[in-house]
Formats: C-alpha cells, sequence, structure tokens
C-alpha cells in the first residue's frame, strides 16, 4: 500500500499526524525529519501524498518540490506564513494545498486534505468548454487534487459523454459554445439528473449578473467569472461535491437498515409499490417472498446477541449475494427478510428459494470460535394481490405454513 511521506523535524507533530493517519484512513506514514533522510526517503519512491514543512531547517525546497514532481507525488505545503509571493510559487507547482500553521486547526486542514484527495480518485468531473486553453486550465485543477477529468468542446458532446458515463458527479461548463451552448445543456441535463445526483458549475468570461442569473436558472448550482484563482476554483468544486456526498450519506441513513445494510422497511415499501404496480400493470411475473430465522431466540439465548447480530449480517449478506440486481432485498423486522423478485415462475421460485434455505443451512457461522448453525422458513408467492400489503401478507400465511409444517423448509405457491 503507497504510504504519506511526511517532511517534518518536530516528532510531537509527526508523530500525532502519523497517528491520525493510521487510525481515520488506515494509511501509514514516512517520517524524514532532515533533508537527507527526505531525499533518501523520495527516491525509494512509493509514496502517494507528501506533507512538507516549509519552515523546517537546512529544507532546500525548490530541491525537495523538484524531486516530488519528477516522483509524481503532490504535496501539502504547511508553514506559518504564506506571503503572495511564496502562495504564487507554490501554486504553480500544483500543490494540493497550502495551510497556515498558526494553531491547531492546522493538523486538521491537512488531514482533511488528504481524505479529501483520497477519495477525489473515484470522482468524475465533465468539463465543456470550447477554448481548449480554458479548458486545460480548469482540467490542470481538477486533476492536480486527482479528480478524475472528461472533457468536451460543445453541449452536445457533453451530452452524450454524460449519457456514456452515468457517475458523473459534476458539470462545469461554459457559456458560449458552438453547436449547443451552456444554457441549453444545462436545461437538457436537468431534464434527467436531479440536483441531489449532479452538480453544475457555469463559468464564463460574460461576467455580468445577467449570465450567472442565467445560469442558475437553468439549474446550475454555481458560477464562476473567468479568469478564477485557482483556488476559488477547486474551493467551489470541493463544495458542490462535498455536498452531494452529504445528500448521499443522508439518503443510505434513512434508507438502509443500520445493522444489515439492507434496505429498511420504510425504504422496501417505497421502492416495492413502484415494482409491484410496474408488474401489476404489465403482467409481469413478480415473486414476493418473507424468509424468518428458525428458533432464533434460541440463537441469542445460546450464543448471546452480538452473536446474533454477526449471524443476521451474515444472512442478509448471503442475499444480496444470492439475487439479481433488479430484485429488492430488505430486512422487514427483527429476524425477518423480504425478498421481491422478478421473471421467476412458480417452478423457479421454489428452486430458488430452495437454494437459499439450502445455502444458509449449509454455511457455518463462527463466532469467537463457536459455530453458529442456521435453517430458514420461506412463504413466497407468485400471485400478484390487490396491493403489495396484501401480497405480503399472503407470503406470510405461507410462512406459517412453512413454521407449522416443522421449519427448514420453503412453502411457495
Ligand atoms: P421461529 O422459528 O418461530 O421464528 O422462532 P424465533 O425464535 O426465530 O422467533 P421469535 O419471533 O420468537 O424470536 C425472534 C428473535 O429475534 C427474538 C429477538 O430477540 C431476535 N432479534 C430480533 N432482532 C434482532 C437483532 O437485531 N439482533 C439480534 N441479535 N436478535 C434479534
Ligand atoms: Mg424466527
Ligand atoms: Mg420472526
Amino acid at each position: 500500500m503507497k504510504k504519506i511521506l511526511v517532511i517534518e523535524d518536530d516528532a510531537h507533530a509527526a508523530g500525532t499526524l502519523k497517528a491520525i493517519l493510521k487510525a481515520r484512513m488506515d494509511f501509514e506514514c514516512d517520517i524524514a525529519d532532515s533533508m537527507k533522510i527526505a531525499r533518501q526517503k523520495i527516491r525509494k519512491n512509493g509514496h502517494f501524498m507528501a506533507v512538507l514543512n516549509l519552515d523546517l531547517s537546512g529544507i532546500q525546497e525548490e530541491e525537495i518540490l523538484d524531486l516530488l514532481e519528477t516522483k509524481g507525488v503532490s504535496p501539502i505545503v504547511y508553514a506559518s506564513e504564506f506571503n503572495d509571493e511564496v502562495r504564487e510559487r507554490m501554486i504553480a507547482r500544483n500543490v494540493l494545498d497550502y495551510v497556515v500553521k498558526k494553531d491547531d486547526q492546522a493538523l486538521g486542514a491537512i488531514v482533511g486534505t488528504i481524505e479529501r484527495v483520497h477519495k477525489n480518485q473515484s470522482i468524475k468531473v465533465l468539463v465543456a468548454d470550447d477554448s481548449r486553453i480554458s479548458r486545460s486550465q480548469i482540467t490542470r485543477v481538477l486533476k492536480t487534487q486527482k479528480l478524475i477529468v472528461l472533457e468536451a468542446s460543445n453541449g452536445e458532446e457533453a451530452l452524450s459523454l454524460l449519457k456514456r458515463n452515468q457517475d458523473v458527479m459534476l458539470l462545469i461548463t461554459d457559456y458560449k459554445m458552438p453547436r449547443m451552448d451552456g444554457f441549453e445543456l444545462i436545461a437538457q441535463v436537468r431534464k434527467e439528473y436531479t440536483n441531489d445526483r449532479l452538480a453544475i458549475i457555469g463559468i464564463s468570461a460574460y461576467g455580468s449578473s445577467l449570465v450567472s442569473i442565467q445560469f442558475l436558472k437553468q439549474g446550475a448550482n454555481d458560477f464562476i467569472i473567468k479568469p478564477f484563482l485557482v483556488e476559488e476554483l477547486y474551493l467551489r468544486v470541493k463544495q458542490n461535491i462535498e455536498m452531494l456526498e452529504h445528500i448521499d450519506a443522508f439518503q443510505k441513513l434513512s434508507n438502509l437498515d443500520f445493522l444489515t445494510q439492507l434496505y429498511n422497511r420504510r425504504f422496501f415499501f417505497d421502492l416495492g409499490n413502484k415494482i409491484f404496480e410496474n408488474a401489476k400493470r404489465r403482467n409481469l411475473e413478480l415473486t414476493t417472498a418473507l424468509l424468518d430465522i428458525d428458533k432464533f431466540k434460541d440463537v441469542n439465548d445460546k450464543h448471546g446477541h452480538e452473536a446474533g447480530d454477526i449471524a443476521l449480517k451474515h444472512v442478509a449478506n448471503l442475499l444480496t449475494g444470492n439475487f439479481r440486481s433488479g430484485d429488492v432485498v430488505a430486512r422487514y423486522g427483527g429476524e425477518e427478510f423480504v425478498i421481491l423478485a422478478i421473471n421467476l415462475d412458480r417452478k423457479q421460485t421454489n428452486k430458488v428459494f430452495d437454494r437459499i434455505r439450502e445455502l444458509i443451512k449449509a454455511q457455518e457461522i463462527e463466532v469467537d470460535g463457536k459455530k453458529i448453525e442456521l435453517t430458514v422458513s420461506i412463504g413466497a408467492t407468485t400471485r400478484i394481490f390487490n396491493t403489495l400489503e396484501e401480497t405480503i401478507k399472503r407470503a406470510d400465511e405461507l410462512l406459517y405454513q412453512a413454521k407449522q409444517a416443522g421449519r427448514d423448509r420453503v412453502v411457495c405457491e
């Protein structure tokens, strides 16, 4: 695994940074407390980022920055002061961040930047601008921060790139472009991509407030005037990405069951009702099943509640791993799971669920050296009643029959 090089002679500061990075992100640090050791360590390779104290005595910063550059390692620099001259020199060097070391918050800022840049590596940004120069200026800022960048020279190209890259998180678009301008592009994009999926930043040299209003009215989240400072562009990019990450975290929190990370019951009904209504309207095959762990109370009594939790997570993982992406698996309650599976006839339903039953029975779960054995009962119906609730009620009756008949079985109709 790649390490972070920390060039710092204050052993306490370096040690604290090392401990935080290990605890928060499981990152390893390599510490260099002198110019000589820094040279050796950089030459050895294998660093993902570097943190450089510019105040370090005896440091030849230009040499260190050159060495880092030849190895493709981006630095975060910090110092007790940054005047305009130093700032400009550091920006020209493509540093990830420059942090003023004046209080305790400096360390937090460094850790924050490392965390951000690490996440950036899997985030896609689409840049639409007809000027090659302007595009490459923007792209350089983004690539320095390790974001994945796609480029388009007009609105049409941007739209087709977006279609092929559904995971783009941020669109940065110019206003005046041939074929399709920025306003039209945003209008088209917003038909499909809502604010909680994609952020948009408008960027233009036509810096009148009317252009910014138009951008925002079409559905952009933010606006930047050319020419811009590197920091201004990146700070806005970062803010917009972090906003989407917060929305995503909230959605997960409210839709997923904390223990198993399956959909919770509330979200199951939101999503399930849509699938159910669609199947009903179009006369599609839909299987509704309830799965309940047998004698789970005994598992808790015998092995403890924590072991019970591990067993629940195990069953949840097994279920998600054995249904298709169009199917829905959710935690219905305590040790009960609900599954909506599409395109299975009655025979296939029986086969699929009996296989699940067998799988769960065959896999022993080991907790603290002790083995937990589980069996499950399943009620599954391929009938579609008037509502999803009624259909689930039927699955519950079949589950009850399975329990009455001795458990560890599937009752299917
Ligand atoms: P049956 O075969 O009839 O389903 O018996 P059972 O013991 O599984 O059913 P019962 O409904 O009597 O008990 C369910 C147990 O599941 C009781 C409850 O403590 C346990 N349970 C529910 N939620 C959780 C959980 O999140 N973690 C753990 N460890 N146990 C849970
Ligand atoms: Mg049970
Ligand atoms: Mg139960």
